[in-house]
């Protein structure tokens, strides 16, 4: 079966392989099938591997959702009565964890930073020490909105200097960057199966230190689905997910875990850093400008600023890029317009290469100047 190939630059789902897609059509199972249940078992395993976790201390839980899912998991379920979370917000990506803890309406500090900057770490520990009902730190380690790359190590050991857990959204980054939770600080790290994995979307899960998630058990359910705890002892004690879970994108899952571990972490990082490279060629000979400093960029995401020109229109050009097999996304940045360009997914140089070729056609099919201009 020939399937037609998009390149895919929005941040994820990701362009996938063919070997990826066909993993999909496998006969019919019902999940409570033992052959199922030792994949899922094995997989639980892998997802702990990629960022180095010891078995013995760390875990893996599954829920079939997408990534938004997951940190909703961690924020209702790791919370002890009476305690608060800290938020570190630099970008739309921990907003969105701010907005989770409002709609529980958990206790809450959040601490806001410009989001073209890292944040300020002697403010995170002011605030730590200043506040020691702070039982949970959450920061998101690629904010996918910029493309900045936050100090999740150091983030983590503040936390864990003042006798806190330390979440990181690592949803863009897992499977990419090479992470390791424990010398990273980490003690539970979110990810998404159509990210770094480059698998299907609708799963995602958590990487988390066993022993704290046990004790979660005794903290204030306030999800009947969504609860961490009531879904690990479903793991520990069934091998599966509590209810139905999306079993064709599980066997992609495990059909693209199989080709992360044969590409290898380093290969592969090493892949995305040079499409990254790419991506900054293509937008410097066009004269685009990025909206973050270089080296705050974690490699992954390059927003980039619209130009000032009368003929240009974000949604144009995406459909030119589009008919072409070429997807570009939109920014989100409130007072910023940009567009987002993502090395994520089973792509190369070369295809960003076409990829440019395509752009600066739609540009001149636009009448838009180049090198784009800028006030
Ligand atoms: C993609 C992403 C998410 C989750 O988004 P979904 O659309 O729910 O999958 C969360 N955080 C970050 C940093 C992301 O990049």
């Amino acid at each position: 079966m020939e399937i037609k190939r998009n390149i895919l630059l929005n941040p994820g789902p990701a362009t996938t392989t063919d070997t990826v897609k066909m993993a999909q059509l496998v006969p019919d199972i019902c999940p409570r099938e033992t052959e199922f249940v030792k994949m899922m078992h094995k997989i639980r395993k892998d997802l702990v591997q990629v960022v180095h976790g010891d078995l013995e201390k760390y875990t893996s839980v599954l829920f079939c959702g997408s990534g938004t899912m997951i940190m909703d998991v961690c924020l209702n379920s790791l919370l002890p009565e009476g305690k608060k979370i800290l938020i570190i917000n630099n970008g739309a990506y921990s907003a969105r964890a701010v907005e989770i803890c409002e709609f529980y309406g958990l206790p809450m500090l959040e601490l806001k930073f410009p989001v073209d900057q890292t944040p300020d770490l002697s403010i995170v520990d002011e605030t730590l020490k200043d506040n020691q009902e702070i039982a949970l730190v959450y920061a998101t380690h690629n904010e996918t909105g910029t493309g900045i790359l936050n100090p999740i190590r150091e983030i983590g050991a503040l936390a864990h200097k003042h006798g806190a857990v330390f979440v990181a959204d690592t949803i863009a980054s897992y499977g990419m960057l090479p992470i390791d939770i424990e010398k990273d600080q980490i003690d539970f790290c979110m990810a998404s199966a159509q990210k770094g994995l480059m698998a299907m979307t609708g799963l995602s899960f958590v990487v988390g230190n066993t022993a704290l998630i046990q004790q979660s058990a005794q903290y204030p359910k306030r999800s009947y689905y969504c609860n961490l705890y009531l879904q690990y002892r479903f793991f520990e004690e069934k091998g599966e997910m509590h209810f139905t879970p999306p079993v064709q994108t599980i066997y992609a899952l495990r059909q693209a875990l199989d080709e992360y571990f044969a590409e290898g972490e380093e290969a592969k990082w090493k892949r995305h850093l040079s499409v990254f490279e790419e991506i900054h060629t293509g937008l410097k000979r066009l004269g685009f400008r990025d909206l973050i400093r270089r080296e705050l960029q974690a490699g992954l995401v390059v927003a980039v600023q619209y130009p000032d020109d009368e003929n240009w229109n974000f949604e144009q050009i995406h459909d030119y890029c589009y008919e072409r097999g070429f997807t570009i996304y939109p920014g989100k940045i409130a007072e910023q317009n940009t567009f987002r360009l993502c090395a994520l997914g089973a792509i190369t140089p070369s295809d960003i290469q076409q990829f440019f070729a395509i752009l600066e056609e739609g540009l001149r099919y636009y009448k838009i100047q180049i090198p784009v201009l800028y006030q």
